[in-house]
């Protein structure tokens, strides 16, 4: 093992090799706390050749390899297992723009950049990189790619896979695949980039993205409804879709317990509105065009949708101020939610028109098996992704109480009853190390079959994060 590390010291220097736990500690414990591990090193190689370099030392003496990106992730992928035998390869110092290119509509980037300097870089050049997470300051390119991330504007540009043109990776033994192309079409055989997308760093490590930029909108109107029921948040979403089209650009669903969580815990929020409703729908629509008039027209609409009873309350943002208090709602959700206990989040996906019935069979169940649980739901409504988040007292972790089957139990309620429903147990976080042993029960044996197919053919020495997905 000594070995390996003075050979990676040769690659990335020795001061990009870290050993001393101060200087690992980031690196080998989730943002939440509930993933830990432990490495052999931390290596921080600054272009593709040294990723290449690096890879090649790992195959050569077989140790795992773990990629990590901002280590925002939700569902331990990044994080090593306890051998103490991994890699840890952040990806951090790999962040220049590497290109953009207003006639192909693409910006070409390495790996390590962050989320928010990609948005930066494209708005710079009057363009807009869409994908928008609460986590985007710290969350990069590769990570992104690698969990297939969505967030709140999929309903107008979808997920990061729609997002991504090409892709530069560096496969398991080291081989350099260069797929960083900018085309809109190309049929030529296997689309092997949408193998790496999604597979959570299984397959290969990605190094570098040629991604789409669109038009930046000009005008936005933000607004915040109140429902009675969910139902009628599905009604509103249809009614706004047929008014709007594509200008719909979020439509994000909030129990009344999510934001009382929010105004508990989270200074500087304010209640939005005079009267609190079962149902929160933030809307916001936009458009290219400076002078459509936005605000009137989801005015209008919401007036008519008041008349029908279907919403009992709403609030149209008046300036940028006012919008951004309004997201600054949701946004806050996982701050609040870690404020208020212990939380088992849920990532599900159903068919759009099932929401309400999966709210509420799930809902049910976590009751009768946690009658002391607070039961939360936040969501991007218009992709059917809601996110059950189940709150138990703070006193049962200092009771010292296992969570683990606790938590086990919870999941398995809310995931039956999604998957009863025609969803997915995870929408948009990945499976990780934490979803692997529901993911078999989804998937069925012929799916899992051709997921251990592929990464045998890419990964036949099960080097790269193993233990993660499969
Ligand atoms: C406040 C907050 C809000 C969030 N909101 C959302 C949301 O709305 N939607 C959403 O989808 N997610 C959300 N997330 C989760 C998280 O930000 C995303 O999963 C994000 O895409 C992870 O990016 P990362 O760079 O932090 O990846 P990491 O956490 O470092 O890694 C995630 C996975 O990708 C792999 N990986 C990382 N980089 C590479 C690479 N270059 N090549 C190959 N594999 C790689 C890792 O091995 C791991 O399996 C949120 C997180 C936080 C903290």
């Amino acid at each position: 093992m000594a070995d390996i590390v003075a050979d990676l010291e040769s690659v990335v220097g020795a001061a990009q090799v870290l050993r001393d736990a101060g200087d690992t500690e980031p690196f080998l414990a989730d943002w939440r706390g509930r993933y830990r591990g432990t490495a052999l090193c931390v290596v921080r190689p600054a272009s593709t050749a040294e990723v290449a370099a690096v890879v090649r030392l790992c195959a050569e003496h077989r140790v795992p390899l773990v990629p990590q990106g901002g280590n925002t992730g939700v569902v331990g992928g990044a994080i090593p297992d306890a051998s103490g035998r991994s890699v840890v390869l952040s990806l951090s110092r790999m962040n220049q723009i590497r290109a953009l290119d207003r006639h192909d509509g693409a910006i070409t980037v390495d790996a390590g950049c962050t989320l928010a300097q990609v948005q930066r870089a494209a708005e710079d050049a009057d363009r807009l990189f869409p994908m928008s997470l609460g986590s985007e300051g710290s969350c990069q390119i590769g990570g992104n790619i690698a969990t297939n991330a969505g967030g709140t504007a999929v309903l107008r540009y979808g997920t990061m896979r729609e997002l991504v043109l090409g892709l530069e990776v560096v496969l398991p033994d080291g081989t350099v695949w260069d797929g960083l192309r900018t085309l809109r079409k190309d049929n030529t055989g296997y689309a092997l980039k949408h193998l790496f997308i999604g597979a959570e760093g299984t397959l290969g490590i990605i190094t570098g993205a040629a991604l789409k930029l669109f038009a930046r909108p000009k005008a936005s109107a933000t607004a915040l409804l109140a429902l009675p029921e969910l139902d009628a948040a599905l009604e509103v979403f249809a009614r706004l879709r047929e008014t709007f089209g594509e200008r719909v650009t979020t439509a994000e669903i909030l129990s009344e317990s999510q934001l009382a969580g929010v105004l508990a815990h989270v200074p500087g929020t304010v209640r939005p509105l005079h009267t609190a409703a079962p149902w929160y729908l933030l809307v916001e629509v936009t458009d290219t065009l400076a002078d459509s008039n936005l605000s009137e027209a989801l005015e209008g609409a919401l007036e008519e949708a008041m008349t029908t009873g279907l919403i009992t309350d709403a609030t149209v943002a008046r300036s940028g101020a006012q919008a951004a208090a309004l997201w600054k709602l949701r946004h806050s959700v996982s701050e609040a939610n870690r404020k208020s206990g212990v939380v088992i989040g849920h990532d599900t996906a159903v068919p759009i028109s099932k929401i309400p019935d999966f709210v509420t069979r799930a809902t049910a169940e976590v009751e009768a098996l946690r009658p002391d649980a607070r039961i939360v739901a936040v969501g991007h409504i218009g992709d059917g992704n809601i996110h059950l988040v189940v709150i138990l007292p703070e006193a049962l972790r200092t009771a010292g109480e296992p969570l683990e089957p606790i938590a086990r139990a919870i999941n398995d309620a809310v995931h039956r009853q999604a998957v009863a429903l025609g969803g997915t147990i995870s929408a948009e976080h990945g499976i990780g190390q934490s979803l692997r042993a529901p993911l078999a029960a989804f998937k069925g044996p012929a799916e899992m079959e051709l997921m251990r197919g592929i990464k045998r053919l890419f990964d036949p020495l099960g080097i790269l994060n193993p233990g993660k997905v499969l």
